[in-house]
């Protein structure tokens, strides 16, 4: 039967010249909702001297990369990246479009998804192709999980976060195809890249912690808050956060846990004055040990977690923190020399 359908593109982000895990993981999951349309796996990368990247994209599971490749495409450039991005999807009308859940992602996938006139899915956590050929994007809502479907648009576009999607056994056998676009030579615009400055984490990278001490808005103000980060501090856990702790603004954006957030699997997961809303346990669900602290006996939270405690985190917080000092300090290794 002659297949209609146009190829699914992974948009592939890049940093100081390294192709993000997301974007590999996408083009993984991509690789696998192609074969139910029948259809190719098409990349576009944009960046400067990303040649020696490409063998990723193809091992990862891309039969063609469409590659920008230029000084001016080395940061995120808004406006030229979604010009580049929409002139090459009217041209090649593909089927559908992933992008990572990124901080670039989560700008340019709506910039892109208006200018082409369809839908987008935001922070799917699961996709699949449906008896109708039709791409399901999963969300949490609701308490549950609900697919959301765009049944006419083209292209089907939705984001998903880092860890959504496991890493695809990289082939490095796999060859395929580099289409060079062409690109402006130079930046134009409103929006404009000028520089990038990094700001060092204040604390243990989130994704990659051992453990995570995550607050909720029952932290009730900026000093409970504080408390809570103490908390981390003194477990030289990675300090998360729910939502409305971002909207309080305690807490920055970066270190907010969930759908809308970063994915964590920790060993150990300390969740405090939150109710355990699926939009953040979501991402949470690699944790291997869980504990909820909330003052409501009856909160669904310890529904979802190994071990509850029932008190007021205002009082608990600082206490646990006074215990766990003493305990290192009992514990803390002799100083060289002592007897
Ligand atoms: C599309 C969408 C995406 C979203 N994405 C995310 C996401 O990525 N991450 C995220 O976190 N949320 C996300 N949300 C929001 C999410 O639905 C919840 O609203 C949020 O997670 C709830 O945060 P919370 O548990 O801090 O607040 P609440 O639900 O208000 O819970 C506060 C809890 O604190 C307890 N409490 C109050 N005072 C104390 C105290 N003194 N001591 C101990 N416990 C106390 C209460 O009993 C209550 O259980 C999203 C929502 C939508 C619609």
């Amino acid at each position: 039967m002659e297949n209609t359908c146009g190829p699914i593109w992974v948009f592939a982000e890049q940093a100081e010249g390294r192709i993000q895990d997301v974007s590999l993981q996408l083009v993984g999951k991509a690789r696998e909702l192609a074969g139910a349309l029948n259809v190719a796996v098409e990349v576009i990368l944009l960046g400067d001297g990303m040649n020696d990247q490409i063998k990723f994209l193809f091992a990862a599971g891309a039969d063609r990369v469409y590659l920008g490749d230029a000084p001016v495409l080395a940061w995120y450039q808004p406006e030229i990246y979604t010009g580049m991005i929409v002139s090459l999807a009217v041209e090649i009308k593909p089927e559908i479009m992933l992008i990572g859940s990124t901080c670039t992602g989560r700008e340019l996938a709506p910039m892109v998804a208006a200018r082409l006139k369809t839908g987008l899915t935001a922070h799917c956590i699961d996709l699949n192709i449906n008896e109708d050929k039709i791409l399901e994007q999963w969300i949490p809502a609701y308490g549950g999980l609900i697919s959301i479907i765009c049944p006419e648009n083209r292209p089907q576009m939705a984001t998903a976060a880092r860890g959504v999607f496991p890493m695809p056994a990289m082939d490095e056998s796999r060859q395929g195809e580099v289409v060079l676009l062409e690109v402006p030579t130079e930046i134009a615009g409103r929006i404009q890249t000028l520089e990038v400055v990094r700001r060092e984490p204040e604390s243990v990278p989130l994704e990659s912690a051992a453990t995570v001490v995550a607050g909720g808005v029952g932290a009730g103000d900026e000093k409970g808050w504080r408390q809570i980060a103490d908390l981390a501090r003194t477990l030289n856990a990675a300090l998360g956060c729910t939502r409305p702790v971002v909207d309080e603004g305690w807490a920055e954006h970066g270190i907010m846990i969930g759908q809308s957030g970063k994915m964590v699997s920790p060993e150990l997961y300390i969740g405090i004055g939150l109710s355990g809303e699926l939009q953040h346990l979501i991402g949470v669900v690699g944790a291997r040990v869980m504990v909820a602290v909330n003052k409501d006996a009856k909160s669904p939270v310890f529904e979802q977690v190994d071990y509850g405690v029932v008190e007021d985190c205002r009082t608990f917080v600082p206490l646990l923190i006074e215990k766990v000092k003493a305990y290192q300090k009992r514990h803390a290794a002799p100083y060289a020399g002592s007897q």
